[in-house]
């Protein structure tokens, strides 16, 4: 339980990777607010859920893609838990065009959640850390941050600034209790990935159990999916002690994609 009585703020924990981040948080101990654009079942399946775990939780709907959605957040995970500890910048999307095609409010869509809503978050939660001496950010990016693919401009872009990102707030906060990391999956099989799954299946009409090979294969040497937990459990150690000299670093967690 080393994240007892800690607040963790996990963006986009509705669905898929942050969902699992938060129960591992929660599992530590922290009490954790949850985000997400969800129907009020999701929402309360999941409070129940971490509740379930013996922590607090709190939920905010906040759309991360405004400045204000972020500053909601904050304020509503300060009024219902106290100061955010633990940030795991994590809500995103995908979308797949080429170039010449991709929709300019799809860009900015994607820049703005996935790119200036981790900056707005950590700018609003990093002096408390920084003032109480302990604080862990992770930033969720991707092989995605390290490597590109085709027609994934917006999302490349958004996650090679995302691992940027991580690297000033390392430098900035090095030796104040608070450390910046970026995590990097290759592929998870959560709801943003099926999408690509059925698109797959149904451009080169091959079944579910295909498609899924020929996205692996393609791609993640290990011909495995990363499962949610493992990056759950990457980020609790991230927050641990035994990590509190990792900052400023993006740490893959995809089957060997980016070994290539
Ligand atoms: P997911 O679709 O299961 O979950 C996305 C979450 O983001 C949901 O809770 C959703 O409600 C939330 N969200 C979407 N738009 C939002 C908005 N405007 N405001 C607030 N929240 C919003 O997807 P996932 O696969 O779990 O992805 C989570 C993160 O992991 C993303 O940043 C994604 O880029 C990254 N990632 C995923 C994979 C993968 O293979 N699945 C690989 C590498 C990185």
């Amino acid at each position: 339980m080393s994240l007892k009585g800690k607040v963790a703020l996990v963006t986009g924990s509705t669905s898929g990777i942050g969902h699992a981040v938060a129960k591992r948080l929660a599992e530590q101990g922290a009490n954790i607010m949850i985000n997400g654009i969800a129907d009020d079942a999701v929402v309360k399946a999941a409070l129940a859920e971490i509740e379930a775990l013996g922590v607090k939780a709190a939920f905010c709907g906040a759309d991360l893609s405004t400045a204000e959605g972020a500053e909601e957040l904050v304020r509503e995970a300060e009024k219902a838990l106290g100061p955010v500890d633990v940030l795991v910048n994590n809500a995103g999307i995908q979308h797949t065009d080429l170039i010449e095609d991709f929709p300019p409010e799809k860009w900015d869509f994607i820049l703005s959640l996935m790119l200036t809503s981790p900056y707005h978050l950590i700018r609003h939660t990093i002096k408390g850390m920084k003032s109480r001496g302990w604080g862990r950010i992770v930033n969720i990016a991707s092989a995605h941050g390290k490597v590109a693919s085709a027609k994934k401009s917006a999302y490349v872009s958004a996650k090679h600034g995302l691992v940027g990102l991580t690297k000033v707030v390392g430098l900035e906060a090095a030796g104040t209790g608070v450390t910046c990391n970026a995590v990097c999956p290759g592929w998870v099989l959560t709801p943003l990935v099926q999408k690509q799954i059925d698109a797959l299946a149904q451009n080169e009409n091959l079944s579910q159990e295909d498609a899924k090979k020929k996205l692996l294969m393609e791609k993640q040497p290990s011909g495995q999916f990363v499962l949610p937990e493992q990056i759950g459990g990457m980020v609790s150690y991230l927050c641990s002690d035994d990590a509190a000299q990792i900052t400023g670093t993006a740490l893959s967690i995809d089957g060997g994609w980016t070994a290539q």
